[in-house]
Order: C-alpha cells, then structure tokens, then sequence
C-alpha cells in the first residue's frame, strides 16, 4: 500500500544533500575544541556553520548558540533570563506556545520568575488587547511564537513587538516552523531571542539553534567546558551542526496553497476546518476537528490506512487529551480532543492528496457508521 506523510509540521525527511554534508564531517576525528589540525578542522567547520546562521538570521557570529533542538533551546530561552537574576520577575506567553516554553513554569517559579499566561484568540493566536492589559514594567520579557504549530496560524509579532517597546520587555519568538522554510533575515519584529529547529526544515534530529541578542543578560544552564561562548557547555555535534547549516542554505520548500486546499476540499463536509483559509497558515498546514471522533482514534485509523499525520493532543490508551492550543483558541475539552493536524510536504502530487484525502473520508466514514450502529 502506498502510504502518505502528512506530517511535516512534526518533522520532515532529511534532505539527500544535507545527509552527505553530515556524512563527510561525521567520519573527522578530533573535537572541535582541541588545539591540534584535527581539532581545528572541525572547529572550522563550526564556524562556518555559525556564520551561515548568523547571516541568515542578519546577526553577529557570536549570538548564535548551537543547542538539541527546538526544546532545549525555549527552556534556555527562559531559564538561561531567569538565571540571570533580573531585576523584573514575570515572563508573558502566549497560552498557546509550545510546550516548551510553558513546561518551565514550575522551575521559573522556583527562581521567582512568575511565567503569566496570554489569552489566544479564536485562531490559537496571541491576544493582543489582554497583552497589552498585562505587559508592565515589572515584565522581563514575552514569548510569542512566529507561526503555531497545530493550527499553522501567525502571530501579529510587529503587535507583540511594538508592546515590549512599550514596557522594555524583551521579544522571545518560537520560530520553529519557520526557521529554515521562509526568510527571517530583516523582519520586522526584531526578536531579542529566537530559536529554531533543523529537522523541521530537511536538516537532522536532535540540532537546533538559539539566538540571544548580545547584552541581554543571560546565563547557562550547561556548564562545563564553556563551549558555545559558555552558553551551553559540552562537545559540539559537529556533524549535526553541519547538517542544520546545509538545510539552511538549501531552505526547506513549502508545500503549495493549492495542494492543501484540495485536500481540505477532499474531506468530508462534517469536518470543520478550524482556520478559514483567508487567515494567514503555514501554506502547507490544514487543521480540522473531526466531529465525534477522538484524535487517537481518527489517526489509528488512518495510520491503518497508510495516511500519516497527527494532533496536537496527548494520547492516552483509547482516549484523547484535548489540545491546550484548541482549549486556548476556546473550544471545550471534548472538541479539543478531536482536532487532527495536516501538514503536507513539496514531494505530494494532486493525485496523492486526492487519494489521501478519499482513504480519510473512507476512515472518518467508517467511525462514524460504526458510533451508529
Ligand atoms: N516549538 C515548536 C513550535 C514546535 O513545533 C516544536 C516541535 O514540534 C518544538 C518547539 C520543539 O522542537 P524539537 O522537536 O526540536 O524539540
């Protein structure tokens, strides 16, 4: 059976260029901090890799901190400001963030940084009338991310950043669906903080990059042999570091507009698509709510069917937990444990869309007869 991957938000394949740049760095002895020729090669290699970076990010050299992923890199974000001991003790962020940058409330709290929670609008987005009734001058900084990653919405990050200026916060921008897939260089927002992950745009799993404005004071959470200018001790993973430079450069294509709303035009009519297409998404990301049909159950039995995609929900065996995005753009518990996530990728054709979208009507078709019967 042919099967479909349509779930590129969650990760995407790792590009044939980007393996064999890996492939050649992987196989170099040494460590990138060592003295000797070995050791420099591979520390060259770093350095180029940073400045690819730097460059697309339109940033110094030195604000660019080579981390896991995605996840470390918004706890850093978060913890490496709060270790600084700042003078102002609470942290804004958006309710519908990664759980990456709302899972550290517990430790924030332990160092008397207060993390605040935003309202979303009905779209998963920040709300920016409570922001602005919240921001103050006891607010360190505010998260927001660039794009959300079940709904595929945007965040208004021009509004988010024109309020920071309005209190002295710093801007934290989750740009893990964006980075590597769409140019950030000279946008507008200005992020003090950002953060971005490369399996998300054809690099390797497991790398991932953080960007702290210089000046911002800031401390590590990984200390040792003071690497990445001792924001994150421990041996560099060269190779992985390689790897998320190559994808940058090559830049991760988007999915067509068209092909997501032939899928969303394949599906069936008792589907509700959660953001109208007019709303500015992520091209390749259509979210729907499959009515009556818990999340878990919806992609067994797609999965069966060999179409591959996901909700933002936690599952748990035979039930569904709601998608804190879903309960934070208002839907209550039993809808927001029903939302399923497309995400297509370049390599779709109209006919494999068509065809997905004909096995999701047939699974979703299927519950339903079944919930009757
Ligand atoms: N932030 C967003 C918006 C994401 O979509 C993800 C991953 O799905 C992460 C953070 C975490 O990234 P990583 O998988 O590299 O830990």
């Amino acid at each position: 059976m042919k099967t479909f991957y349509l779930d590129h938000a969650a990760s995407t394949p790792l590009a044939a260029e980007v393996a064999a740049a890996m492939a050649e760095v992987a196989g170099q002895t040494g460590n990138a901090s060592s003295q000797h020729a070995a050791g420099r090669a591979l520390r060259d290699h770093l350095d180029v890799a940073r400045e690819t970076v730097a460059q697309e990010l339109g940033c110094l050299f030195g604000e660019i901190c080579f981390t896991s992923g995605g996840t470390e890199s918004g706890n850093l974000a978060l913890l490496g400001l709060a270790l600084a001991n700042p003078s102002r003790r609470e942290i804004l962020v958006s309710a519908s963030e990664h759980h990456c940058l709302l899972s550290p409330a517990p430790v924030l709290s332990r160092l008397g940084i207060t993390l605040r929670t935003v309202r979303a609008d009905r779209y998963g987005r920040i709300d920016l009338t409570s922001l602005q009734e919240m921001a103050s001058d006891q607010t360190l900084a505010i998260a927001a991310m660039h794009a959300n990653n079940e709904l595929g919405t945007r965040n208004d990050l021009v509004g988010v950043r024109g309020i920071c200026e309005q209190v002295g916060a710093l801007l934290i921008v989750d740009a893990v669906q964006t980075l590597g897939r769409e140019s950030l260089h000279g946008s507008a927002w200005k992020a003090d903080i950002l953060f971005g992950s490369a399996h998300k745009f054809n690099g390797p799993k497991g790398v991932g990059v953080l960007f702290v404005r210089a000046g911002t004071p800031f401390e590590a959470l990984l200390r040792g042999g003071g690497q990445e200018r001792d924001l994150r001790a421990g041996t560099e993973n060269v190779s992985g570091i390689v790897g998320l430079a190559a994808a940058l450069r090559r830049g991760a294509i988007s999915a067509p507009v068209e092909l997501r709303e032939r899928l969303a035009a394949g599906l069936p009519a008792r589907f509700m698509r959660t953001v109208p297409p007019e709303v500015p998404t992520l091209p390749g990301h259509l979210h729907v709510i499959a009515p009556g049909i818990p999340a878990e159950q919806m992609l067994i039995a797609l999965d069966r069917r060999g179409v591959f995609a996901s909700s933002g929900a936690a599952c748990s065996a035979g039930s569904s937990e709601p998608s804190h995005v879903l309960l934070a753009a208002g839907y209550d518990a039993q809808t927001s444990a029903q939302g399923i996530r497309f995400s297509l990728g370049p390599e779709l054709s109209l006919d494999d869309v068509k065809e997905a979208a004909r096995r999701i009507t047939e699974a979703a078709e299927d519950i339903w007869s079944r919930q009757k019967g």
